[in-house]
């Protein structure tokens, strides 16, 4: 795992990573937040605020439980998210959910979806709008990569900053993949805990509440781990 080439990065504030305003996340799932945001989010609802928006519902992730259907799965995931939010510091109303189908966010109406982000955008007045590195290889990711660019094209004013979540965990050289973007580090420490409790919030994704689908989703717990410990990636998307 490359996690431990942050090392050489250059460390940024949270601050910095704001632009002195609230900022706005897209989470192509309920988890991918705090996974790749949670510190930064800890601060900007300490200071600026922060909204998330969660692009599916998060219901593919236990396919074959007939205990949890597509329907309640997503309702139990909403509930998730919004305790995660609070866990980070931000309120329920801090966050929108998009409730688009778990793995079907490129067959959705994009224009329509890019007109839902850059109004959330203009309504909180964001600057720094954060998504999903396209590096990332599941397609919700890709999708909501190629969703935020077309906010960013619409909002010249919006920097747009990319966060790595699979593609920080399996693609051992991601940092030199991007390394013309330079990218950089926001050391996570002073918001770990926190962040901590928001990515426990997500119980379905740690196997401890859907008990008929062996084969579901299950973040690893040294996954968990080295996301919670270890700083933050972010670079200005191209
Ligand atoms: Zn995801």
């Amino acid at each position: 795992m490359g996690l431990h080439l942050t090392t050489h990065l250059p460390r940024v504030s949270a601050e910095s990573l704001t632009g002195g305003a609230p900022i706005v996340v897209l989470a192509p799932h309920p988890d991918d937040e705090s996974l790749g945001c949670g510190a930064l989010l800890a601060h900007a609802f300490d200071t600026h605020g922060a909204h998330v928006v969660c692009m599916t519902d998060g219901s593919g992730s236990h396919p074959g439980s007939t205990d949890w259907p597509a329907e309640r799965l997503a309702a139990m995931r909403w509930q998730e998210l919004s305790h995660a939010i609070v866990r980070l510091g931000g309120m329920p109303t801090d966050m929108t959910w998009l409730g688009h189908p778990d793995g079907w966010l490129g067959t959705q109406d994009t224009d329509r979806i890019v007109a839902d982000i850059v109004a959330i955008c203009r309504g909180c007045g964001a600057r720094h709008l954060f998504a999903p590195a396209p590096e990332d290889h599941h397609e919700d990711h890709r999708s909501t990569a190629r969703i935020a660019r077309r906010v960013a094209q619409a909002m010249p004013d919006l920097a747009l900053f990319s966060y790595p979540v699979w593609s920080r965990w399996d693609d051992p050289d991601l940092l030199d993949h991007v390394a013309a973007r330079h990218p950089v580090a926001l050391d996570s420490r002073t918001w770990q805990a926190r962040k901590r409790l928001a990515i426990a919030a997500h119980r379905t994704q740690r196997g401890l509440v859907i008990e008929d689908d062996p084969k579901g989703f299950s973040l690893p717990l040294d996954f968990i781990d080295a996301f919670a410990k270890e700083p933050e990636i972010f670079w200005r998307a191209a």
